[in-house]
């Protein structure tokens, strides 16, 4: 593979927002890409754009991610084609709400589009790039995976997933030379917003990136070999710390005796 054919990327959520920004700026890297979301129009839009301005073979894979036989399909296309080197798992959605605002049917949905799907596609997508000794899966978490008492706690739940299945990727492709990421934007101005029934400059006025600056912090992140990027933090030791704290508690957490402070 030359360095201006990287292979395919398949993109999740690519028919807008931060996955539209990463369809492109892969493009410009040397990849071909599967762009995936529900909206077709809005999808051949998007590929229409990058071809056009860049040459690369552009497809779009229609998919529900709310639908089991939709991931299904994707996870098809992860196991067969061999052109895949890369996995954006993107797509995403919030909630107008928490907890006690929406219906089971609500929740589910998003349980199911921001947990299952990447979890599945990222499983294919290990076992397939591990057997070939290649390939990367980028999982687009959010800051909230670190801050379940701001906003919605079922969205930050989903997030700190994405995190922890990250971390144990790592671990376990560890020697491979397949490459893993998790990215936690903080709040970016795209339309998950509107979406979810919130005006972003009302509630966080003076804190919002706009989504490429975003999308490219992110792949210098990936560049740099890091397995966690949070572009809109500024002052890394604090996620250091938090980090070292997390592993000096690791080896402590099983024991045959109840702790000091819980015994009668
Ligand atoms: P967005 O502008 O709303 O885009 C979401 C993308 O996901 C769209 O392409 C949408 O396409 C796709 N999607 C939604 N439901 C889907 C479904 N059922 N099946 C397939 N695709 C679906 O949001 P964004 O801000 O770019 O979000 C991208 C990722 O970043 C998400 O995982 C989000 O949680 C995360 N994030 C965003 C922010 C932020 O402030 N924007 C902060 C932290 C993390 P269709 O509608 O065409 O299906």
């Amino acid at each position: 593979m030359t360095a201006s054919n990287k292979g395919t990327a398949l993109v999740t959520g690519a028919s807008t927002g931060i996955g539209e920004i990463y369809a492109d700026r892969l493009a410009d890297r040397g990849y071909d890409l599967i762009l995936v979301a529900r909206r077709k129009e809005a999808l051949e839009a998007v590929a229409k754009k990058i071809t056009d301005r860049t040459g690369r073979k552009v497809e779009v894979l229609r998919a529900d991610l709310s639908l089991r036989e939709d991931i299904a399909a994707v996870e098809q296309r992860l196991a067969t084609d061999g052109s895949i080197t890369l996995l954006v798992n993107n797509a995403g959605i919030s909630l107008a709400g928490s907890f006690l605002d929406n219906d089971s049917a609500k929740i589910e949905q998003l349980l199911t589009i921001n947990i299952t799907a990447p979890t599945l596609l990222s499983a294919v997508a290990a076992k397939a790039f591990k057997a070939r000794n290649a390939g990367g899966i980028i999982n687009i978490a959010s800051v909230l995976a670190f801050g379940p008492e701001m906003f919605d706690g079922i969205y930050s739940g989903s997030k700190a997933h994405l995190v922890n299945i990250t971390h144990s990727l790592a671990a376990q492709l560890k020697g491979t030379n397949v490459r893993v990421q998790v990215v936690a934007p903080g709040a970016t101005r795209t339309e998950i917003w509107e979406k979810s029934g919130k005006d972003i400059d009302t509630l966080l006025p003076g804190k919002v990136m706009e989504t490429a600056d975003l999308v490219d912090a992110a792949l210098r992140g990936y560049d740099m070999g890091e397995l966690v990027t949070i572009p809109p933090l500024h002052d890394e030791s604090l996620y250091l710390a938090y980090e070292k704290a997390r592993m000096a508690m690791l080896p402590n957490l099983s024991n045959k005796d109840v702790a000091e402070r819980y015994r009668g």
